[in-house]
């Protein structure tokens, strides 16, 4: 496997990005990514706008096709497989900017998984019909379990569209929860959550990642980021410029000089 300049080896990755490429028009978005993720890491990836951060999460997670590279999740490559299918292998992100849940309750919205429920298959229904009704009912109480956890339990019932763009991010965070991957890719889960929710979120983060979940982490808001993560990979220009712990990535000559130069 080729390693980027400054990309640690890693002996148990859970995932694993190598020579990744996707442009659009003339524009590298990724150029030649390459990194991996520890198992058992909170990750951090960081970079300045338009580095190509969120461009790497739907390439990993099977919404964007990578023009070259490829990409592994537990083992299994992965590469130009479906999102719901790479969700099968443990690995699930959520967006950015969540999206419209349109005529849905938040209740509902959480039982929208990325996985396939039992209850999808019709063959279920011949075999085990009970199957389908204990995962349903497991599922509902899991999922109050986790709005409650996120102190969003009174959003219940509400219209998914009619609550506040931070709620939207913990929403979109607690679905993400409910299908326990063991990978989870978060795109800017702080962005435009008050303080007081966004210190709620970093302790559920450290909670699940305790319990065994792996993230992998772009953030914008560099404390947040610094204090969570360990190791951070930096990309600049959809290139991986180094890897290494919070302190040293801080002190970087040439990460400060990315972010200076406002990548392009
Ligand atoms: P980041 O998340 O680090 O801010 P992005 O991955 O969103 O960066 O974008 C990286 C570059 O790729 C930007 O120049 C952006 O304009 C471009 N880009 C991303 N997605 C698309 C797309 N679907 N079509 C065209 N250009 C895109
Ligand atoms: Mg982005």
């Amino acid at each position: 496997m080729t390693m980027s300049e400054g990309a640690l080896p890693k002996e148990d990755a859970v995932l694993r990005v190598d020579d990744l490429q996707k442009s659009f028009g003339g524009l590298a978005a990724t150029d030649h990514a390459t990194f991996a993720v520890e198992r058992g890491t909170i990750t951090g990836l960081i970079g300045p706008n338009g580095a190509g951060k969120s461009t790497l999460f739907n390439l990993i997670s099977g919404f964007y096709e990578p023009d070259g590279g490829t990409v592994e999740v537990n083992g299994t490559d992965v590469t130009g497989m479906e999102p719901y299918q790479v969700a099968e292998h443990g690995l699930i992100r959520t967006f950015q900017t969540p999206r419209k849940l349109e005529g849905m309750t938040v209740r509902e919205a959480m039982l929208v998984g990325p996985r396939k429920q039992p209850g999808e298959s019709f063959l279920t229904l011949f075999t085990s019909p009970g199957t389908v009704a204990e995962s349903e009912s497991a599922n509902l109480a899991e999922a109050e379990r986790i709005l409650e956890d996120f102190e969003i339990d009174h959003l219940a019932t509400q219209p998914a569209t009619d609550i506040s763009g931070g709620q939207m991010k913990l929403v979109e965070l607690a679905r993400a929860m409910l299908a326990e991957p063991e990978v989870l890719l978060l795109d800017e889960p702080v962005a435009g959550v008050n303080p007081t929710l966004a210190k709620k979120l970093k302790g559920q983060i450290r909670r699940l990642n305790e319990q065994g979940t792996t993230f992998l982490l772009i953030e914008h808001d560099m404390e947040f980021v610094m204090d969570l993560a360990d190791p951070i990979v930096v990309l600049d220009q959809g290139h991986v410029l180094t890897e290494g712990t919070p302190e040293g990535v801080r002190n970087d000559d040439r990460v400060i000089d990315a972010y200076l130069g406002g990548g392009r």
